[in-house]
């Protein structure tokens, strides 16, 4: 039996690898010493795996941006535009574009990684594509580490997945075609390989966690029957992990590769399906991705040891892995480091290093390799897993039955819309083009440091507020004065939008150092869910109830919705995640309740991360999709007709969801628009979108301040695609990453353009 890893956080425990390369991109430090930082990184895991007993442990796990971007340069694989740079400067250049004297180059597009909050850099392909070997990072690494006596698996992603995760940048050819120009790049490299003396190579094939076409299904075959006719002395691991084979277990068997790497937290029966499967060669080797790499519970070791129990009936030991359900990259680092967590919570958790130690320990107990400390180590799992179970902290009655006596008219408005539409429109009594923003204003360097010394206790609840109140107002002021039909408070008290409710919410907890690589050098740390949700006391109302006093004009109640605080938090494993969601749905439905009581007319729940959350495969959709929107639908169905429900998505592609989208019944929805000129309106025109619809019109990804022309323009598109009296005029996001000056300046035009349409349409042009 081994324990494998199949790869290691590279951010440093203390974000060491952001801090370096952010100062080299400031020219604080220079390339040797950035090269330095990262190969003391590097080396800092490796050994910690090392002494901790890892039996297989990777290399190339490590990058100074993206995996994939990485990959790009192993196989030459560089756009155009690029290709008179070299070296770092290269490398960075297609992360994050370059503009410097005459070049100025746009960055590779950004998406994400499966159904994680990690981000990669999407491969960019023509129908001429050229591929080249470049192995030197791969072999650097793998040299470092042998220098330390550690003999490793390099990591690679596959080509198929790597030519799936790409896209085509000129028409008439599908990207999959290209691999007879790719497998002669892989297939040199498994040779360099193999003259190093490698023995276990890695390869990510994630794709096959997902629907695959026939030609795609004959691309992995053919890329692995080809890799074995190489006869090198590389052994290859298949890797596919965040869900089941499902369809593509058959084809996945029969694969000539060595060893098949399952990830059994995400899909606990495909063992079964298996070891049962009649083309299972009993030969080959399972690796047993067991304890979850990408959640932060504790594993639970005698649940594990069953598992493993059934694969040993079937198999020699010898052919037994045991792994870590996929790559530590989505787990923060150390659980030690979290000095001020509360104990009971903190005995229940588990990050990298953690991990590390939980599949070393599941082999030595389960290989009977065990001594004293190793059992000592399993009674101690045995108590933290019950302690868990029966904990006080975990478990509130009151939300359970509360949960459990929610009906289906808890989650209807009381009228339809079309009713619901009339009473709005008396008592708003709101113009045609109505305009609005999606909540949040510029957070200058000012407003931060309030709150970090506020955080710090420099400055008491009283200063904190009365600061808070001096910037609401003068956002209220500028609203007014541009004269913009629906205000918001500009979310000033508020640094993130999940953690601004979770710190409020009983069942949330946070940690110090529990950071996750989102993309690049960005760093996210999710709130930990551990318990049943519940609002203890309103969480939006006083800032609200603020804004409102201070003007006449509608201010607009703003919430981060059930299903974004559930995708972007670590979510208890211990219910099922629509349960989890629901909870929270009940505690969002008890703030627009109030906050409705406290006068507010109109109330946002944002659901930016709604679509993220869509499962690997298309059959798995609808069941995902009925529960997101009945938790939607439970936290905006409590108020009157008269009140007016909107919610907001950061992006636009919404075809193959529309009914759902549909579903939530929300009166308003504002979505991003602008920089796909309109056309992304497609799917609710087609779809006959009922409600009312705020298409962005201005890109607030740019500094750019989009001229009264440009919004004249889209808003024209607009009004020929969907009935005028259902058009509102916003931003495609919030505000908050922008500058005033720009703001002003582009809302100003917003507005305007706005007014423009109106007189049109009255006078009837
Ligand atoms: N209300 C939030 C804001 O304006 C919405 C942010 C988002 O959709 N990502 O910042
Ligand atoms: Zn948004």
């Amino acid at each position: 039996m081994k324990s494998i890893v199949l790869g290691y956080p590279r951010i440093g425990e203390k974000r060491e690898l952001k801090k370096a390369v952010e100062s080299y991109w400031k020219k604080h430090i220079f390339e040797d010493e950035l090269s330095n930082i990262s190969k003391n990184i590097r080396v800092k895991n490796w050994k910690m795996q090392n002494d901790l007993g890892v039996d297989l442990i990777s290399s190339n796990d490590f990058s100074l941006y993206d995996q994939v971007l990485d990959m790009c340069i192993t196989l030459g694989c560089v756009p155009q535009r690029f290709a008179n740079l070299t070296g770092l400067e290269r490398y960075f250049a297609m992360a994050r574009g370059l503009q410097k004297e005459e070049v100025d180059v746009k960055a590779m597009e950004m998406t994400k990684w499966f159904n994680t909050n990690y981000h990669y850099l999407v491969p960019e392909f023509t129908k001429d594509q050229t591929f080249s070997l470049n192995p030197e990072k791969i072999i650097t690494e793998y040299k470092e580490a042998l220098k330390l006596g550690i003999k490793t698996k390099p990591v690679i992603i596959g080509p198929v997945t790597f030519l799936l995760l790409g896209k085509e940048k000129e028409q008439d050819f599908n990207r999959i075609e290209l691999l007879d120009d790719l497998l002669p790049i892989y297939q040199n490299l498994i040779k360099e390989i193999d003259e190093l003396g490698v023995e276990y190579l890695q390869i990510d094939e994630p794709v096959l966690a997902t629907d695959l076409n026939l030609d795609e299904r004959l691309a992995i075959t053919h890329t692995y029957e080809s890799f074995k006719n190489l006869n090198t002395n590389v052994k290859l691991i298949l890797a596919n992990y965040f869900d089941c084979y499902g369809e593509n277990l058959d084809l996945a068997l029969k694969l000539p590769v060595d060893v098949i790497h399952l990830d059994l937290v995400r899909c606990t029966k495909q063992l079964d399906d298996i070891l049962s499967h009649q083309l299972f060669n009993k030969k080959k080797t399972l690796s047993l991705g067991i304890v979850d790499g990408r959640n932060i519970w504790k594993n639970d070791f005698e649940d594990s040891l069953k598992t493993i129990e059934k694969a040993r009936e079937k198999l020699d030991v010898d052919n037994i892995w045991l792994s870590t359900s996929c790559s530590l990259l989505h787990s923060p680092c150390d659980l030690e480091l979290e000095t001020k967590l509360n104990p009971e919570i903190k005995q229940w958790l588990a990050f990298a290093k953690q991990k590390i130690e939980e599949v070393v320990t599941l082999k030595q107990l389960a290989s009977h390799e065990e001594n004293k400390q190793t059992l000592e180590k399993l009674k101690e799992n045995q108590c933290a897993i019950q302690s868990r179970k029966n904990s006080k902290l975990i478990h509130n009655n009151h939300v359970k039955q509360r949960v459990k006596a929610i009906r289906d008219t808890n989650a209807n408005r009381q009228s339809v819309f079309s009713v619901r539409k009339e009473k709005q429109r008396e008592r708003l009594n709101l113009p045609l083009f109505p305009t609005t923003t999606i909540g949040s204003f510029p957070q200058t360097k000012e407003v931060r440091t309030w709150r970090a010394k506020f955080k710090k206790g420099e400055l008491n609840t009283q200063e904190y507020n009365k600061l808070l109140k001096a910037e609401t107002e003068k956002s209220i002021r500028w609203q007014e004065d541009t004269g913009l039909d629906i205000l918001v408070h500009g979310e000033f008290e508020r640094n993130d939008m999940v953690e601004y409710f979770g710190e409020q919410l009983d069942g949330f907890v946070f940690t110090k150092f529990g950071w996750v690589q989102s993309y690049g050098s960005r760093c996210v740390k999710p709130p930990i869910i551990y318990g049943d949700v519940q609002r203890p006391n309103p969480m939006t109302v006083y800032w609200a109830n603020y804004a409102q006093s201070i003007t006449q004009k509608h201010v607009k109640g703003m919430l981060t919705g059930p299903v974004t605080i559930l995708q972007w938090s670590f979510v208890r494993n211990d219910q099922p995640r629509s349960e989890t969601c629901i909870q929270i749905a009940l505690a969002i439905r008890d703030e627009v309740n109030d906050l409705e009581k406290a006068g507010i007319n109109i109330i946002q729940i944002d659901e930016a991360a709604l679509r993220e959350g869509l499962p690997l495969r298309k059959a798995d959709w609808q069941y995902y999709l009925n529960w997101a929107v009945k938790a939607f639908r439970i936290s905006s169905s409590g108020v009157a007709d008269q009140t007016q429900i909107h919610t907001h998505m950061c992006y636009s592609e919404f075809n193959d969801i529309i009914k759902s989208i549909a579903d939530m019944d929300a009166d308003v929805i504002t979505i991003e628009c602008s920089r796909s000129q309109m056309e992304l309106l497609n799917a609710f025109v087609d779809f006959k979108y009922p409600n009312e619809i705020g298409p962005g019109v201005y890109d607030i990804h740019s500094p750019r301040v989009p001229t009264l022309q440009e919004i004249e323009i889209l808003l024209e598109k607009a009004s020929e695609l969907i009935p005028v009296e259902n058009i509102w005029v916003n931003p495609d996001c919030g505000l908050k990453t922008r500058d005033w000056p720009e703001t002003k300046l582009a809302i100003g035009n917003l507005v305007k353009s706005a007014k423009k349409m109106r007189e049109k349409e009255y006078k009837g042009i």
